[in-house]
């Protein structure tokens, strides 16, 4: 017989029929009711055994089930099978499997990430995860893009900063040296040194010059060593990329970009994101009430869909924030006095979910806290570059116009000390046939956490890297 799903029979498809299923013991009430879930839904199939069956079955057992599906006689679900059969496929120690049908926090769950996805919660946002990242394809389908895959290995440092994983070949406990000392990566397998990418903006830069409009979507590394709820060490960033698009169109670019996975992942994933609602609900209800957030998760999604974000310059957002009370009240751990500072999570926030109430594109910043691709205001010292900022994760995407003028670009290289020679390829975009163009990059992560009201960023990745931890 053939296998059907649990959300298909929760349907009531093969109503009536004699069906199989095949999945997870949840829980096994009175020796007669299973919960069972396969994963296809967030939602438990009950199956109704015979009395004295004698069937020992317990929490991650896995089971095969033959039985009819009938209407439920019981509250809680419209159908149920009566079950003629149960194979078991797969015991599941009771003493030593590490679930059980209680609440476990996030911290314990995450010791045992393996694991983890066979609870409710952690499918549910799974589901969701996956369901984004097909949105992401559709929508860049849909509006004519080509997906690109930038290199994991890269010889270029996209920042310009440090923060990057080396990856090498040569013994580290005897690699060989240069004359002065330093380690020989002439030596190393690539014969340079080489790192992990933090981003594949440069080379989609490139095909963007030829292709018109790409997107990558992939995995970025950061060896940062930041402990906070927003900052992983691997993540995944979606980076298009636009031939002769200006820093208008790639603000809304990436409003309609975030709205359609929103909704697409609404309209795909309606159980888990009403699961997940119910969840965030409660946990907001523990918090005290000036720390609560005054939406609910649904109502927050729907607001993202149904009100336009509002685009704010760098200038007038320092404006408001050095005249807010919050500043002058020294509420701030780093307070707003000039026009200059990078702004800090808090501040991020405190315009989003403070003053504007809405997500907030902040543009113009000052060049000297940008990347040194970004395109040059007239005024000398802003730059084209653009943060999505968002209720709760603070910045989302950070994107720009890029510096399409040759010689304003080498300017820029010389003024931060760059090495041009590294940057070859990358300038040949400027030398031939320069156009301008615009990109940004959003964290995959930060998105889904978002979509999911998890708190933390390392519950929204299968299995999270960050410092002291890459267990699986
Ligand atoms: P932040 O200030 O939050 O560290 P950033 O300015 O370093 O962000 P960008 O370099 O602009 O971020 O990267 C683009 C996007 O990638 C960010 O908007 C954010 O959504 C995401 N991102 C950046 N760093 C991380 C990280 N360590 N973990 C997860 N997502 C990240
Ligand atoms: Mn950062």
């Amino acid at each position: 017989m053939k296998r059907s799903k649990i959300k298909d029979l929760l349907a009531g498809v093969g109503l009536g029929e004699k069906v199989t299923t095949m999945g997870w013991v949840r829980t096994f009430r009175n020796d007669m009711f299973i919960a069972l879930n396969d994963g296809s839904t967030v939602k438990n199939l009950q199956c109704v055994v015979k009395e004295n069956s004698g069937l020992k079955l317990y929490a991650g057992t896995c089971i095969a089930v033959t039985g009819s599906l009938i209407e439920s006689q019981g509250k809680g679900q419209a159908y149920e099978v009566l079950a003629d059969e149960v194979t078991i496929l797969g015991e599941a120690d009771p003493q030593s499997y590490p679930l059980q049908p209680k609440e476990h926090s996030l911290e314990f769950l995450r010791d045992i990430a393996h694991l983890r996805i066979r609870t409710n919660l952690f499918g549910a946002v799974m589901r969701v995860r996956s369901a984004l990242a097909q949105g992401v394809h559709k929508f860049f389908a849909e509006r004519g893009f080509y997906y690109f895959n930038a290199p994991i290995i890269t010889g270029s440092d996209c920042e310009g900063a440090g923060e990057m994983f080396c990856v090498t070949s040569l013994p580290h406990d005897n690699a060989p040296r240069t004359e002065d000392g330093k380690v020989d990566y002439s030596k190393d397998f690539f014969a340079r040194q080489t790192n992990l990418t933090v981003s594949g903006q440069l080379e989609a830069e490139t095909y963007a010059m030829a292709l018109g409009a790409v997107y990558t979507f992939g995995p970025t590394f950061r060896a940062e060593n930041s402990h906070t709820t927003r900052h992983l060490a691997e993540f995944w960033m979606i980076e298009p990329e636009v031939a002769f698009a200006d820093l208008e169109e790639n603000m809304e670019l990436a409003e309609s970009f975030i709205k359609s996975v929103i909704r697409y992942a609404m309209d795909n994933c309606g159980d888990d994101i009403d699961f997940l609602d119910a969840r965030y609900a409660r946990e907001e209800n523990k918090k005290t009430a000036a720390s609560r957030s005054a939406m609910g998760l649904k109502e927050k999604l729907n607001f993202i869909l149904n009100n336009d974000f509002k685009r704010v310059s760098y200038t007038e957002a320092v404006d408001i924030l050095k005249n807010s009370k919050a500043n002058k009240k020294g509420k701030f751990k780093y307070p707003v006095e000039e026009w200059g500072i990078d702004l800090q999570s808090e501040h991020e926030r405190y315009l989003v979910e403070k003053h504007f109430g809405c997500p907030v594109i902040l543009y113009d910043y000052p060049a000297a806290i940008k990347a040194f691709y970004m395109r040059m205001n007239d005024d000398g010292r802003t730059v084209r570059a653009m943060d999505v900022l968002f209720p709760g994760i603070g910045e989302i995407v950070g994107g720009s116009q890029r510096e399409e003028r040759m010689d304003v670009l080498m300017q820029k290289i010389k003024d931060l000390g760059m090495d041009e020679k590294t940057l070859w390829w990358y300038l040949d975009t400027r030398r031939f046939g320069s156009a301008p163009h615009s990109g940004f990059g959003l964290g995959f992560e930060r998105l889904v956490q978002f979509v999911t009201g998890m708190e933390n960023i390392r519950d929204v990745i299968p299995f999270p890297r960050y410092p002291q931890s890459a267990e699986f």
